[in-house]
C-alpha cells in the first residue's frame, strides 16, 4: 500500500467489543500476567498502544520494526547506545541537531565512547574518520540549520562495506519526503514531536529498523525508561493518519516562500535544498521525494527586530507543527556554540530557520512582506 493509505491504516487496533473506527486506548500500566505469553508492561515498551503506533511507524519507514519513546533524544540515546559501549568509537556529521551534538559531549566522554566530529559532507571525509574501533556512522540529512545534504546511498554503503552500523536523524525530512531505509541505512530515528506529532502538542520519539537492531535498541531503552504513555500513543497515532497530507501541503508552501525570498533584496541567502542555487540539489532530487518544509535565510537586518514585526509567523522553539514558527539558531538551537565554532560551520548572527506550516501560503508570504518592508 501506498504511504498514504498506511498513514491512515497501518497498526491500527481494531475495536472488537464495540466495532469503533479508532484503536481503541488501554491506559493500564498493570496487565495481567498468567493468561499471556510475555510481561506487559509501558517501560517495556509492548502494550497495545505502543505496539500499534509503532507498527505504523515502522510502516511508514519501510522498516520490518519499530519503537516509540517518550522523545527524540530518549529515542536516539536508546539507539546509540545500542550498539557503542565503553572503548567504541563514532564517526558522526557536525551539522546535527544542537541536543545531540550537546549529548554526545556530556554523556559519551563520560562513559568512555569516543567519537570523531566529521565537517565535511564529502563520505571520503567520513571514511578517513573510521577507525579499528569505530562502530557506528551518525548522520543527519537534510541538516539544521544549514539543510545540508549528505548522499544516504555513500553512507549506507560505507557503514556496510567496513561491518559498521548507519544510522540518521530522519526528522527533518519525515518519511513524506525521504525513507533512509530505501537507500540501505540501518537505524532510522525521529524526534516525533516535530512532524510525526505535528501539532505542537506531543513529545516523542521513534527508531525504525531491522527486527534483529531494534531488538538491540529495545533491550538498551528498557533500562533507560523513557517510555511514551498510552494516551500520547493514541494522540501520536491520530496525528499520523494527517502526515502525509500536512507535510505534503507544507513542502508545497517551503518550496514557493524559498524561492520568493530568493528575490527579495533584503535577504542575502535562502538554504533550500529544493532551490537549484543549493548546493546539493542534484543530490536532494535524487534521495528525497521533496526537499521538505524546513528552510533558512540569511537577513541583512537584524533577526530579532524582525522576528517581532511577524503577526502570523511565531517565533518559537520546536518545529514541525500545522503553524509556521521562526527561530534564530544562535539563539536557540545553536545558543551553546563558540562563536568561533558558529563562524566555522556557517551560522551568522542573522540567520533565521522557518518551519512552514499549512497556512496559505500567500498570506504567508504577506507576513513575511510587511516585516521585510518595515
Ligand atoms: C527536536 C529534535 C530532536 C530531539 O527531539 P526531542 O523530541 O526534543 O527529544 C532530535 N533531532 C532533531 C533534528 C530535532 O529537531
Amino acid at each position: 500500500m501506498k504511504l498514504s493509505t498506511l498513514c491512515v491504516h497501518a497498526g491500527q487496533l481494531k475495536d472488537e467489543k464495540y466495532g469503533g473506527m479508532v484503536s481503541p486506548v488501554y491506559i493500564s500500566s498493570a496487565f495481567d500476567y498468567l493468561g499471556y505469553a510475555e510481561n506487559q508492561y509501558p517501560r517495556y515498551n509492548n502494550t497495545p498502544n505502543q505496539r500499534s503506533v509503532a507498527q505504523k511507524l515502522a510502516a511508514l519507514e519501510g522498516a520490518e520494526a519499530a519503537l516509540v519513546y517518550g522523545s527524540g533524544m530518549a529515542a536516539i540515546m536508546s539507539a546509540l547506545l545500542s550498539q557503542l559501549k565503553t572503548g567504541d568509537h563514532l564517526v558522526v556529521q557536525n551539522d546535527i541537531y544542537g541536543g545531540t551534538h550537546h549529548a554526545l559531549s556530556k554523556e559519551f566522554s563520560r562513559l568512555g565512547i569516543q567519537y570523531t566530529f566529521v565537517y565535511s559532507l564529502e563520505v571520503a571525509e567520513f571514511e578517513k574518520a573510521i577507525r579499528p574501533e569505530t562502530k557506528v556512522i551518525y548522520i543527519e540529512t537534510p541538516s539544521n540549520p544549514l539543510l545540508k545534504v549528505i548522499d544516504l546511498k555513500a553512507i549506507a554503503d560505507l557503514a556496510s562495506d567496513r561491518g559498521l552500523i548507519s544510522m540518521i536523524d530522519n526528522t527533518f525530512a519525515s518519511p513524506v519526503n525521504q525513507q533512509p531505509h530505501e537507500f540501505g541505512i540501518d537505524l532510522v530515528m525521529h524526534s516525533a514531536t516535530k512532524y510525526l506529532g505535528g501539532h505542537s502538542d506531543l513529545c516523542a520519539g521513534a527508531v525504525t529498523g531491522s527486527a534483529a537492531l531494534i531488538s538491540a535498541v529495545h533491550d538498551r531503552g528498557v533500562n533507560f525508561g523513557g517510555s511514551l504513555n498510552a494516551r500520547d500513543c493514541s494522540l501520536l497515532e491520530r496525528s499520523l493518519k494527517t502526515l502525509n497530507l500536512r507535510v505534503r501541503q507544507q513542502t508545497s508552501n517551503a518550496l514557493e516562500i524559498a524561492r520568493w525570498l530568493e528575490g527579495r533584496p533584503e535577504i542575502d541567502s535562502v538554504y533550500y535544498p529544493g532551490l537549484e542555487s543549493h548546493p546539493q540539489y542534484q543530490l536532494a532530487r535524487e534521495q528525497m521525494k521533496a526537499a521538505g518544509a524546513m528552510l533558512s535565510f540569511d537577513l541583512k537586518g537584524d533577526a530579532t527586530s524582525f522576528q517581532k514585526r511577524l503577526k502570523l509567523i511565531q517565533p518559537a522553539i520546536s518545529l514541525g507543527g500545522v503553524e509556521s514558527t521562526i527561530t534564530s539558531p544562535v539563539k536557540t538551537s545553536h545558543a551553546k556554540m563558540s562563536d568561533e565554532e558558529r563562524q566555522r560551520v556557517g551560522i551568522g548572527e542573522n540567520l533565521l530557520r522557518l518551519s512552514v506550516g499549512i497556512e496559505d501560503v500567500d498570506d504567508l508570504k504577506t507576513d513575511l512582506a510587511q516585516a521585510l518592508d518595515a
